[in-house]
């Protein structure tokens, strides 16, 4: 999120931290601009009016360096920048101040939706009768709902947007975990373990590998 009036940043960022998502905050244009082009992010909440330089410079740049991550764009009530010219400089929604959180996150979060489905992403992961569905944050295994932290389901979503592949401890830290956090890399051991403990162990599967050295990996079948 880059936005510079910091309360809204700080509140906005809280709220989507307690509904799983990993938040990183940029006060200024220039350092929004850094941040989304080092980033693996799946969405940006864009500023306007913002120091150094404003929201559709970000935006406009972003684009012209190929970068497709979606962007949501807040706009003044008063109407001083419309919404044409976002569009031209490749925003993908708007939203206009104020607004309310639960209107933020429905907006993100089809958003984030049309997103994947531009990269032809099925809406619910299916791994033999493993479900992991991205839109309702709900998990089943053979049928049966699997209840899981936001946090748990976010990892659990990153390992599954890359079934079969060796994912790093370090990647899942960087997707799931927002650029704050200093801690150590090991805390992906504990969410895997206690994804294992809810997703296989009552079900005898084993359907996260552990390749020694390298990471983890989601069996494309379920385990
Ligand atoms: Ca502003």
């Amino acid at each position: 999120m880059v936005e510079d009036e910091q309360r809204l940043a700080k509140m906005v960022a809280a709220g989507l931290t307690a509904e799983g998502y990993a938040v990183d905050l940029a006060h200024d244009g220039r350092t929004g601009l850094s941040k989304a082009r080092i980033g693996d992010y799946d969405a940006i909440i864009l500023d306007i009016m913002l120091p150094s330089m404003n929201g559709y410079q970000v935006c406009a740049t972003l684009r012209q360096e190929g970068i497709a991550t979606p962007i949501l764009m807040l706009t003044a009530k008063d109407g001083e920048y419309d919404e044409a010219e976002g569009l031209d400089t490749g925003a993908d929604d708007f939203l206009t101040k104020p607004f309310s959180f639960v209107v933020l996150q429905a907006r993100l979060r089809a958003m984030m939706r049309r997103g994947r489905s531009a990269a032809a992403a099925p809406t619910v992961w299916r791994f033999g009768d493993l479900t992991v569905d991205p839109a309702t944050r709900a998990c089943r295994r053979g049928g049966e709902p699997v209840e899981l932290t936001s946090k748990e389901f976010s990892v659990l979503e990153y390992l599954a947007s890359r079934a079969g592949e060796v994912v790093s401890k370090s990647e899942i830290l960087h997707h799931v975990w927002d650029f704050a956090y200093d801690g150590d890399v090991n805390i992906v051991e504990v969410y895997i373990s206690n994804l294992r403990r809810k997703i296989d162990a009552p079900y005898q599967r084993a359907s996260i590998a552990t390749v020694r050295g390298a990471g983890y990996r989601l069996a494309a079948d379920g385990g």
